[in-house]
């Protein structure tokens, strides 16, 4: 993982909301819904999580932030956090296809109890026979990984998303990495990223 390369933390609101949907919490309970549904969660409740999650120690020296921003509403807000804090920034957006994507998403899996992600493509005709080669536990497709769900998410993306890539770019802070490539060289067009930009920014 890049993250675990440059060693920043990862941090995934969306990997944060479904923990709070399993683990029923208040915040769970209010973002349960919007998630089954493909729908973006409310500005106010991910941005609340993305601040407080920034305030940790681990974020001091650089932190990956996964699936946020998602609106313009969220990057603004962004920027207020990161001015207060000095922060440098660099966007990478991973450009793939929707037909792939939804290709991609119809076989994606993962273990309920390590939280490894597999993809199952081509999907074969036993799909309980799929089992997690970390724990041996029973691989789980996600409730929002339905084609239904899918379809509205690329809608979202579009319509609410997709604007921040001309946002970034304006200011000169978006890079763009073909997705659409073996794992390994994605990873490896990021990590050369942004070791050049931290060279730049003489973050060493
Ligand atoms: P992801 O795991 O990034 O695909 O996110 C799964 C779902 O969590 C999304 O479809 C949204 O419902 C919600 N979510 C994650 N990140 C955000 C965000 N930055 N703003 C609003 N909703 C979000």
């Amino acid at each position: 993982m890049v993250g675990t390369e440059l060693r920043f933390p990862v941090i995934s609101t969306g990997d944060i909301l479904r923990e709070s949907v399993r683990d029923q919490t208040k915040l769970g309970t209010l973002a349960k819904g919007y998630m089954e549904s493909g729908a973006l969660v409310p500005d106010e409740l991910v941005d609340a999580i993305v601040k407080e999650r920034l305030q940790r120690k681990d974020c001091a020296e650089g932190f990956i932030l996964d699936g946020f921003p998602r609106t313009i509403r969220q990057a603004e807000f962004l920027d207020g956090v990161f001015k207060d804090q000095g922060v440098e920034t660099l966007v990478v957006g991973i450009t793939v296809a929707d037909s792939v994507l939804v290709r991609r998403i119809a076989g994606r899996r993962s273990c309920p109890n390590c939280g490894k992600v597999f993809s199952a493509v081509p999907l074969p005709d036993n799909q309980d026979a799929l089992k997690c080669d970390e724990c041996g536990t029973g691989l789980v497709q996600r409730k929002d990984d339905t084609a239904e769900v899918m379809e509205e998410r690329l809608r979202v993306y579009h319509r609410q998303t997709q604007p921040l890539i001309d946002y970034y770019k304006g200011r000169g802070l978006y890079v763009e990495v073909d997705g659409d490539r073996r794992v390994e060289d994605v990873f490896g067009s990021i990590l050369e990223i942004a070791r050049k930009r931290r060279e730049a920014a003489g973050v060493f």
